[in-house]
């Protein structure tokens, strides 16, 4: 009998490292950045303006990304929003997206709810669709979306610099908690669910949060897998360490309510809240602060990058007690298709 020995299963990120990551030196030069960020960037300057085209793909799987019979309009939305949200944590602007669809079998009225969802984001944001493809088969959203950015300012995840203030917009966790009743975790009241439920349905992509942050933040990720976990690509890119003060960074009142641990669980680890996590240097924390209340929107401080450190990052909570190193690296651990359960 042929056995093949046990290994490790390969994590998203090694797979794609290992396997579909190449250097780009003997490449066109005109590709900017490549695998690795929220997007990639290829320039397509204009006489005196360095411009780049930014493009990132996004793949939606029923049963994976969202529960079988969810709701078509909110799907459409969401499709869109978290390819709009990569597009976000480089600071371009939307230009454009391609759409290509998978379905069992093509209902008129769930398209019609669908396309109504994807379409009207895609007016907010003036990015319309402009091609894709569509089949039968198990229902799969993939959209591939282009936008452009001063590539000289684009917040990459590689620029991250010693001493600069770690910050996140709006609050984070609401989504992880959504999901955590929905799976029967925990328990929420129906009033609970409904504050908590459209984080995870109808996230909203900080376009012009991203915008604004050009020439004011060294580097930028969205959170879309764990707080903790996407802010790693930042450190591990930049290599460079970070302080993070865990009880600072803002949650929603309802998950404020809930117990310590699994406000912490949410926070740090829950993905899906598409909030932007991004350093910048001390001296643009009034500049933030004012951008904060002309967006209204809030941005808070947690944290600051240190050199690199043997753990990636320290853990502070309240009283400035570092967290065991154990208890850390269980909340580095973002979510992974191939290695986090589901
Ligand atoms: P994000 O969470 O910002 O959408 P991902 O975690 O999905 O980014 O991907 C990490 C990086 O790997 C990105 O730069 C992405 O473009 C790239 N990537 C993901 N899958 C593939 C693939 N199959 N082939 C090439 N690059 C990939
Ligand atoms: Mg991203």
């Amino acid at each position: 009998m042929n056995e093949r020995p046990e290994t490790n299963p390969l994590g998203e990120f090694d797979l794609i490292e290992r396997f579909f990551k190449r250097p780009l030196s003997n490449s066109n030069p005109q590709i900017l950045l490549g695998i690795g960020d929220d997007c990639a960037l290829i320039s397509c300057s204009a006489k005196d303006q360095p411009g780049a085209l930014a493009i990132s793909t996004d793949m939606l799987i029923e049963g994976r990304h969202f529960l079988p019979g969810a709701d078509p309009g909110l799907l459409g939305h969401k499709a869109l929003a978290v390819n709009l949200s990569d597009l976000a944590a480089m600071g371009a602007t939307p230009t454009a997206f391609t759409l290509a669809i998978a379905m069992p079998e093509a209902k008129a009225e769930w398209l019609e709810d669908f396309s109504n969802g994807l379409l009207k984001i895609a007016n907010h944001y003036h990015c319309p669709l402009i091609g894709g493809d569509t089949t039968a088969g198990p229902l799969t959203i993939s959209i591939t979306v282009f936008g452009r950015v001063n590539h000289t300012q684009a917040l990459q995840r590689s620029n991250a610099q010693l001493g600069d203030d770690i910050w996140i917009s709006g609050t984070v966790g609401d989504a992880r908690l959504a999901l955590g009743a929905i799976r029967q975790e925990w328990l929420l009241t129906p009033a609970e669910m409904a504050l908590v439920a459209p984080r995870m349905h109808a996230p909203t992509p900080r376009i012009v949060l991203g915008q604004k942050l050009l020439g004011i933040a060294h580097a930028a990720v969205d959170v879309s897998d764990g707080l903790l976990g996407d802010l790693s690509h930042i450190l591990k890119m930049s290599q460079v360490g970070a302080e993070i003060e865990i009880d600072q960074i803002p949650r929603s009142d309802t998950l404020s309510e809930q117990a310590l641990e699994r406000q912490r669980l949410c926070t740090l680890m829950g993905g899906d809240d598409y909030e932007l996590c991004f350093t910048a240097p001390r001296v643009h924390r009034k500049t933030i602060q004012s951008l904060a209340k002309e967006l209204d929107l809030n941005l808070t401080k947690i944290g600051v990058i240190t050199p690199p450190t043997p753990s990636l990052m320290i853990l502070l909570d309240d009283s400035g007690q570092i967290l065991p190193a154990e208890e850390s690296q269980h909340y580095l651990n973002s979510f992974d298709h191939f290695k986090t359960a589901t």
